[in-house]
């Protein structure tokens, strides 16, 4: 049987060193550390005799020039960033097979990461050493090449025996299981595998090697085919449509809520913990938000607002929206007022598509006659839609322009 050896190196790389006890050879996977290399490989009393390299990175082909020096091992080597990579005596293409002892592995192109990034798979071992081109629960950062060509990549890994174990070149499950979970929140399978990788961490116990099975219904990168992930993150122009059918409907409901003076129905036009900020006030969660509804509007005989339509920067079920409101007002008082403003939010759709703001801020442009002949206030100016103001951003407050009072 092949054996590995799995240590940590530099800060997150793990090394590999397999070995093969009949021939008695032994493979560094890539070089992220020659003292740390040749340090395990003495404990382990393993000669190196070869180094396969999976891409250029000085995180993967560093340690080459210091383990062949002490060594005399065989470096091979993506023949696409042999020019990068020191020491290489065989540059290998994909469909090229690699041996150690009488084990043979298969060059599998997996570029993306790298454009000549390679794995090395080694069917007879169920084995796969995948470098940066896949993590558990993630994928490389695509620093050199482009979405087809790592979905392709990708792709050709996904082709491999699902029981087929892959040795990923870094410990950055932990991080990946929290985009993964933004990117797949509603599945029960991720969800278990990323509860148990907090706990593996806590322990400080590493999550790597994983398994194909375990990737395949869970890695969003790998899941990116999948229909509900397509429905989700799609980004086609019907998703657009029906976000903004949904956040239409979140304005009309709002509008609606204020000019029937419905508070339970405005509340639920916010999240929990959503932030209203309007008229130099900052209202954190539902109770004072609708408290302050209920305040103003003792003031009004009737509001009646107009959303014009949102400009709308959509990320799945959540959105940037930007939007000129009018209002018309009838004060108690029996005075008449008119104002626009402009509202930025931030605002989530929840399972089942209702979309409610999250963060809103009423940024009041103009308050006087309809015909907008009276004054317009000094206005910070956010930038080009859908810039949106500053975290700390305060409102226009109504009752120092006067106006509001009634
Ligand atoms: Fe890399
Ligand atoms: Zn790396």
């Amino acid at each position: 049987m092949l054996e590995v050896h799995q240590f940590p190196c530099l800060s997150d790389n793990y090394g590999f060193l397999v070995h093969d006890p009949e021939s008695t050879e032994t493979a560094c996977i890539d070089t992220p550390d020659a003292d740390a290399y040749l340090r395990e490989a003495a404990r382990c009393r393993w000669q190196i005799t070869h180094i396969w390299n999976t891409h250029w990175h000085p995180d993967h082909a560093g340690g080459n020039a210091a383990i062949k020096a002490a060594t005399g091992c065989k470096v091979i080597a993506p023949a696409a960033e042999a020019e990068k990579i020191e020491g290489v005596d065989r540059a290998v293409r994909p469909g090229d097979v690699v041996c150690l002892g009488d084990w043979e592995a298969a060059v599998i192109d997996v570029g993306g990461h790298t454009s000549g990034h390679i794995a090395y798979y080694i069917p007879g071992a169920g084995m796969a050493f995948v470098g940066d081109s896949l993590f558990a629960l993630g994928c490389g950062r695509m620093f050199e090449g482009t979405p087809e060509q790592f979905w392709a990549s990708l792709a050709r890994l996904k082709a491999l025996p699902p029981s087929t174990t892959l040795y990923c070149a870094h410990e950055y499950t932990a991080s990946n299981a929290r985009f993964a979970l933004h990117a797949d929140p509603d599945n029960p399978t991720l969800r278990k595998y990323a509860e148990r990788v907090t706990a593996q961490r806590a322990r400080g116990e590493p999550t790597v090697p994983t398994s194909l099975a375990r990737e395949l219904p869970t890695n969003p990168f790998l899941r990116a085919d999948d229909p509900a992930m397509q429905a989700r993150w799609g980004g086609g122009n019907a998703d657009f449509v029906a976000a903004e059918a949904g956040i239409r409907q979140l304005h009309a409901r709002y509008v609606d809520a204020v000019f029937r003076k419905d508070f339970a129905a405005f509340g639920d036009c916010f999240t929990d913990d959503a932030e209203w900020r309007i008229a130099g006030q900052i209202l954190r969660g539902r109770p004072r938000i609708v408290g302050f509804l209920e305040r103003v509007m003792d003031n009004f005989h009737r509001v009646i607002m107009t959303f014009r339509t949102p400009i709308l920067n959509l990320e799945g079920r959540t959105a940037l929206a930007r939007t000129y409101v009018t209002e018309n007002n009838g004060f108690k008082s029996g005075r008449p007022g008119f104002n626009i403003g402009t509202y930025y939010e931030r605002l989530v759709a929840d399972e089942s598509g209702v979309w409610r703001r999250s963060w809103a801020l009423y940024q009041l442009h103009y308050m006087g006659p309809s015909d907008l002949t009276g004054s317009f206030f000094e206005q910070p100016d956010y930038g080009a839609p859908p810039a949106f103001p500053p975290g700390d951003a305060t409102t226009v407050n109504y009752s120092k322009v006067g106006g509001n009072k009634g």
